[in-house]
């Protein structure tokens, strides 16, 4: 048995439930354990704190799988987690699409499996749990019976712990564009080649919150991906509707979804970059009723957040300036290392640099198939905001 045992002078943070034991908070090791095993974690004293993957390549030399002493890691400990974290989706109602599961915050260390009706994309992005993948997709195949399952191992955060990245079928091949139904509406997906998993489930409750602000609105969004903030302020009655993203293949993908959701007519989208457009129309003096913004992770590195506040602050400052008087401004960060409260200071400086009073119609985050785990802050990690600009 390999084991692990903890110094004595280290942060709480493991006793209070947290899963990652970084190398320095390592006393000794024990059995000589390959990448990728099993190993059991013992507190200085001996006492046992669970059983985790170990990988020396990785600064978290150990992710925890289970605190229990006599859970065997094997296929059958993956089926039982898969349906309990299916169960819980089917609880709270979250069933057709929904994240099956969160990583972390399903007890389930960088494994995240989004589901889309009957197809299933996997990420496993550390080696301890890219070992378990065939255990995954047997789960997967107990469980559902899907239509297809796809893995888009294709993230750079897996070569820090020494995996490729890649991506491909792990059922056997079918058609990767896919439709989903969310929200009375229809999306094409594109689970090989779109952004991230194919499509971004954390918004789904987000989408419906701009159901009355959209009325008869003329509606400007940015950083649209594929259209489906846009096209949900169509379907909820914006008079037009523009979404622009500064990738061509996702606006070749918005348009096709305003088609599919008979919406074409009131609803474009255009290929430009965000940041260089907003600037020029605010000078131009256009003006929205809705203005929506939901930009890319500015950061994923303490060094740099101050290079995502500026982000955050200019496209927020530009938004706002292009906001007519009592028109709302919608915007969203996915920035784990900005927290909601400085977040919202964010938006408030924007708010004195554009010389806009704004109060606060809506503050939430992503919806609940993404739960957060409290103490492990990067589980809550999408800030969204609709704000009235006075
Ligand atoms: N709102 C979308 C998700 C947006 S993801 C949804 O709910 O599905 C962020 C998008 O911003 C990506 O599609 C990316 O291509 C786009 N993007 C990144 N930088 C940009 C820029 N400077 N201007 C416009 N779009 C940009």
């Amino acid at each position: 048995m390999y084991k692990v045992f903890l110094r004595k002078k280290i942060a709480p943070r493991v006793a209070n439930g947290h899963p990652w034991i970084f190398a320095n908070e390592v006393e000794k090791t024990e059995g000589n354990p390959e990448a990728g095993a099993v190993v059991s974690v013992f507190a200085h004293d001996y006492k046992f704190i669970g059983q985790g993957y170990f990988n020396p390549r990785s600064q978290i030399l150990v992710r925890l799988l289970s605190r229990k002493k006599n859970d065997t890691i094997n296929e059958q400990w993956f089926l039982e987690k898969i349906k309990e974290c299916w169960d819980y989706r089917c609880k709270i109602g979250y069933t057709e699409n929904c994240r099956l599961v969160f990583g972390e915050a399903d007890g389930l260390p960088q494994l995240i499996i989004d589901k889309f009706n009957d197809y299933f994309v996997i990420q496993t992005l550390a080696l301890g749990m890219d070992v378990w993948k065939p255990a995954l997709v047997k789960a997967l195949e107990t469980i559902f019976s899907p239509k297809g399952i796809y893995e888009r191992n294709d993230v750079p955060v897996r070569e820090l712990e020494g995996l490729p990245q890649q991506k491909g079928f792990l059922s056997a091949p079918f058609d990767t564009q896919i439709v989903i139904n969310e929200n009375g509406l229809r999306f094409h997906v594109d689970l090989e080649n779109g952004q991230k998993t194919g499509y971004f489930l954390d918004q789904q409750d987000n989408r419906r919150a701009i159901q009355h602000i959209a009325k008869g609105a003329d509606v400007l969004g940015a950083f649209t991906y594929t259209g489906t903030f846009e096209i949900h302020a169509a379907y909820y009655g914006a008079r037009s509707v523009l979404g622009l993203d500064i990738s061509a293949s996702a606006v070749a993908q918005a348009n096709r979804n305003a088609e599919l959701n008979g919406l074409a007519d009131r609803c474009r989208f255009e290929a430009a970059n965000a940041f260089d457009v907003l600037k020029q129309w605010g000078k131009d003096g256009r003006q929205y009723d809705v203005v929506m913004l939901d930009p890319p992770a500015f950061t994923k590195s303490r060094e740099t957040i101050q290079k995502a506040i500026t982000g955050y602050k200019e496209i927020n400052l530009r938004g706002m300036k292009l906001v007519k008087p009592g028109g709302f401004l919608v915007t969203s960060s996915c920035t784990n290392l900005v927290n909601p409260e400085l977040f919202l200071e964010i938006i408030s400086l924007a708010a004195k640099d554009a010389r806009r009073r704004i109060r606060q119609v809506h503050f939430q985050t992503q919806s609940p198939d993404h739960p957060i785990i409290w103490g492990q802050e990067n589980t809550q990690y999408l800030k969204f905001l609709i704000v009235q600009v006075q």
